[in-house]
């Protein structure tokens, strides 16, 4: 640990670090792991396509991409990335060296994603892990049950424009590709800021179906439809323009009453991109690691569940970790 992060000595090269560094591996392209200003950045290709979206084509002065399953040698360091199951892009970092593996799974989750391969359990010496929903409160029902009740909203209300609050990146495309999944064949609205990382995902093979800019519509086209934007859009000026809307989110953290209130959802839809506590728990038997870090979350009780279950775990406190902009 250093003061911009997980730091590999004999790679020489920080992953997911918070300030800007000489060689960079990057997880995913969230905010709070994908910063602008490294000079190397390694990573996928589609992350590397999502840090070009969000701050430029200069946003490092070297990219170098990996596909997953590739095996590269930097330094001393055996290193391939392999799907975390998170977003588009998304990887677990496998570091060899000297007979010992170390794997940093970055944000993962275990649950299917239209968008995204599954999470892939490596086995290994120390395994890394976010702790974001690291509670037994934390039990994420099936995303199919959540996407129902949208569409039974939309029937029972059918008058009524339903804005459902989706993350710009990760959550939107998921919630996309879960509703047509669903059988849901009508134009889909899209909020502006959706736009730009719904482009991405399509010119990396994604189908979305027919999906409409909100603002080529009239108010009265958008009764019954469902109308997709960022969560801190729901409560603006520009939903006066939609017919009665009833507002959505769609976030692991609509478990909590008091976040949906906060939010202002009056149908919170509990999708989460990360683990839930029982798969957090499962992960860890899964890779069988005997030593646990944990970074970012509820360390302190997975840090106990693992002492419990027998494992040695530790807490990494990383520095510059806000609350993932993906939940
Ligand atoms: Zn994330």
């Amino acid at each position: 640990m250093t003061h911009a992060g997980l730091y590999c000595t004999p790679g020489a090269f920080y992953v997911d670090p918070n300030t800007p560094v000489a060689r960079a591996v990057i997880t995913h392209g969230h905010g709070d792991h994908a910063r602008c200003g490294h000079g190397v950045v390694l990573a996928t290709r589609e992350t590397l396509a999502i840090m070009a979206s969000r701050y430029g084509d200069d946003h490092a002065r070297t990219v170098q991409p990996l596909g997953y399953g590739e095996p590269l040698t930097i330094g001393d360091v055996r290193l391939r990335l392999v799907p975390s199951g998170h977003i588009l892009g998304a990887c677990q970092v496998v570091l060899e060296h000297n007979g010992q593996r170390v794997v940093i799974s970055g944000d993962y989750k275990r649950r299917r994603d239209p968008t995204c391969p599954a999470f892939e359990a490596v086995a290994c010496d120390v395994f890394v892990t976010e702790a974001t929903f690291a509670l037994p409160v934390f039990c994420h029902p099936p995303a199919e049950g959540e996407i129902a009740r949208l569409l039974g909203s939309l029937r029972i209300f059918p008058d009524r424009a339903h804005l459902v609050g989706v993350y710009a990146l990760g959550k939107c495309q998921r919630v996309l590709g879960l509703l047509r999944e669903a059988g849901y064949d009508r134009p889909i609205y899209l909020h502006g800021a959706l736009k730009p990382l719904t482009d991405l995902y399509q010119s990396f093979g994604l189908e979305f179906g027919e999906l409409r800019s909100i603002a080529e519509e009239a108010k009265d086209d958008l009764k019954g439809e469902i109308v997709l934007c960022p969560p801190s859009a729901l409560g603006d000026r520009w939903t006066r323009r939609l017919p009665d809307p009833l507002p959505a989110v769609a976030s692991g953290w609509m478990r909590v009453r008091a976040r949906a209130r906060q939010r202002g959802a009056e149908l919170p839809l509990i999708l989460s991109d990360h683990a839930d506590w029982n798969e957090l728990l499962q992960t860890l038997d899964d890779v069988g690691a005997p030593e646990i870090w944990v970074t970012h979350g509820e360390e302190q009780a997975l840090i106990y569940a693992a002492e419990q279950k027998g494992f040695k775990a530790i807490a990494l406190d990383l520095l510059g970790r806000e609350e993932d902009d993906g939940e």
